[in-house]
């Protein structure tokens, strides 16, 4: 069959072939393939009947819910681009990342809107607002159910469908310079990434997955949800993580993919629920986002004794997979990310800028059709993070082996990876020199068993001031989301620095883990 031509596409073929098959399924809501086709029918016209057109933005701020799903299927049918916003982020930085996006419509819940109403109201940006659990018309808070899907919709002419270069979602993701950058993620970008999982992971129309990852990140929409819709499969939703449902979920739904963040793998199996079943129906263990240690490796082995493991290796900017692990591979490998997907071009390049020969280490350069083209708005980035020849730099080390197999070594971008969430050192970095007492700051990630790394800020105070670890984690929690403030804060006199005057991170990194073995 031809390369499908959009998004939307994938689920119209699917609908063809497999009308009765299950596609999704969240708490008491099971839809199939041809119900879930027509819900996202009736939501394009909606969208376009509210004058959302090719290339608008509509900002997503959900969980992982059947309307995130609608919504975002239906501006991939007419074009416009959907917003998926990490619901734990602060106000402040959602308001930012919508009007950097220029969002016209925003679809969220009572929940999450709440600490957006003062802007709301205030600002214009934002011509409709739906909410998937009530409404308040006095505050022009619409009902998405009645407003977009119950409605049915007249003979609302569409414009022509979109390209496989438009894009298909802004997706945004953290910066060196502690601002937020737009990922622009386009449909061939998504076709070709679904592809490449169907190809490696040997997905059809049999497989079931559960989302335990957040659909706002590449791997829970790429990864699972598109991926899903290509070949045919079930999509079970998890609002957000929690274990014990998890673990109820693989066995009520019979989950036979799994593809989560290292974390996730780690809390299962360490409840005493989980080892209360077996998993002989798992077929794929997919995980990715992190690095995870040996032990849990060897875990995941014994507890699905007849699923491949695949670490994924990606990014935003690659629309999820870059290099994912074979079925089989030599024990000595398992510290691998993988090969690379067929249509990634990768290379490392060493300090001086040459390719690196097999076995040396350099930053990751990626290449393909699945590397996005630019981010939103921001010439300088596309500039520093691109090639003139379109090799996007990823800011990891790595090295690849005399058989292809590529192994993550270190981050060269100042950035700490909680659990797949990457929190940028530079942002907490800035929100503790705001505190008056505070003479400097250095924030680096420490090591946590469940986490993989965790937040910890070094500081030094004002000369004559006294100021607590308490007082300063209180300060930054007012100003930062709960995953990216400092669980520890460390007063010192001084901020270890070499000759030119740079804070030397790995400095403090070594400092930690030597009071981690006191
Ligand atoms: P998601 O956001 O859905 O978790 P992601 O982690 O692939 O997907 P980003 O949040 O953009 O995407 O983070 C990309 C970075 O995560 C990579 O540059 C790398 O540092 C790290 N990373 C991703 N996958 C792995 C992996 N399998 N092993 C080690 N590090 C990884």
């Amino acid at each position: 069959a031809e390369r499908p031509a959009n998004v939307y596409e994938m689920l119209a073929r699917s609908a063809a072939t497999f009308p009765d098959g299950e596609a999704l399924v969240k708490g008491e809501t099971r839809l199939c393939y041809a119900e879930l086709k027509q819900l996202v029918d009736r939501a394009a016209s909606r969208l376009v009947e509210q004058n959302v057109r090719k290339g608008d933005r509509v900002a997503l701020l959900l969980g992982n819910d059947i309307e995130f799903v609608l919504t975002a299927l239906a501006c991939a049918k007419i074009g416009a681009i959907f917003v998926p916003l990490n619901t734990r982020l602060t106000a402040n930085d959602l308001i930012y990342m919508m009007t950097d996006a220029g969002a016209k419509m925003l679809i969220t819940n009572r929940e999450f809107v709440r600490p957006l109403e003062d802007w709301l109201a205030r600002d214009p940006l934002i011509q409709y607002c739906y909410l998937t659990d009530g409404h308040d018309p006095e505050k022009r808070l619409y009902s998405f159910h009645e407003e977009l899907l119950q409605r049915t919709a007249g003979e609302t002419q569409l414009d022509t469908p979109p390209e496989e270069t438009d894009p298909l979602y802004i997706m945004y993701t953290s910066g060196t310079t502690g601002l937020p950058k737009g990922a622009v993620g386009s449909h061939i970008n998504a076709i070709h990434s679904c592809l490449s999982y169907q190809f490696v992971l040997q997905t059809d129309h049999t497989t079931r997955t559960l989302v335990a990852v957040p659909l706002f990140h590449v791997t829970g929409l790429i990864g699972q949800l598109l991926h899903m819709l290509l070949v045919g499969g079930t999509v079970v939703l998890m609002e957000r993580y929690q274990t014990e449902t998890a673990i109820r979920l693989i066995q009520q739904e019979n989950i036979n993919f799994l593809f989560n963040v290292p974390t996730m793998y780690i809390m299962m199996m360490s409840h005493s629920l989980f080892h209360t079943f077996s998993y002989d129906f798992v077929r794929i263990v997919a995980y990715g986002g992190a690095p995870m240690s040996k032990e849990t490796i060897g875990g995941l082995r014994r507890c699905f004794p007849n699923a491949f493991l695949h670490n994924a290796y990606g990014a935003t900017e690659t629309t999820s997979p870059t290099t994912i692990m074979p079925k089989q591979y030599p024990d000595d490998k398992t510290d691998s990310v993988g090969v690379p997907v067929p249509v990634a071009d990768i290379k490392v390049v060493t300090e001086t800028g040459e390719t690196a020969k097999p076995g040396e280490a350099g930053e990751l350069y990626i290449k393909g059709p699945m590397v996005i083209q630019q981010y939103w708005n921001r010439p300088e980035a596309n500039i520093a993070s691109f090639t003139e020849d379109g090799y996007w730099k990823s800011g990891d080390i790595a090295r690849i082996d005399e058989d292809g197999f590529v192994y993550i070594l270190d981050r060269k971008k100042d950035v700490i990876n909680r659990g797949g969430e990457k929190i940028y050192s530079v942002e907490v970095e800035n929100v503790l020199y705001a505190h008056p007492k505070v003479l400097e700051a250095a924030v680096v990630g420490v090591k946590d068993p469940v986490f993989g790394e965790e937040v910890k800020a070094y500081v030094v105070a004002k000369p004559g001031n006294t100021l607590t670890a308490e007082e300063l984690i209180a300060f930054a929690r007012q100003r930062l989301p709960k995953f990216k403030t400092p669980k520890q804060v460390e007063l010192i006199d001084q901020l270890p620095r070499n000759p030119g005057g740079k804070v030397l991170k790995n400095k403090l990194v070594e400092m930690s883990l030597a009071d981690q073995q006191k």
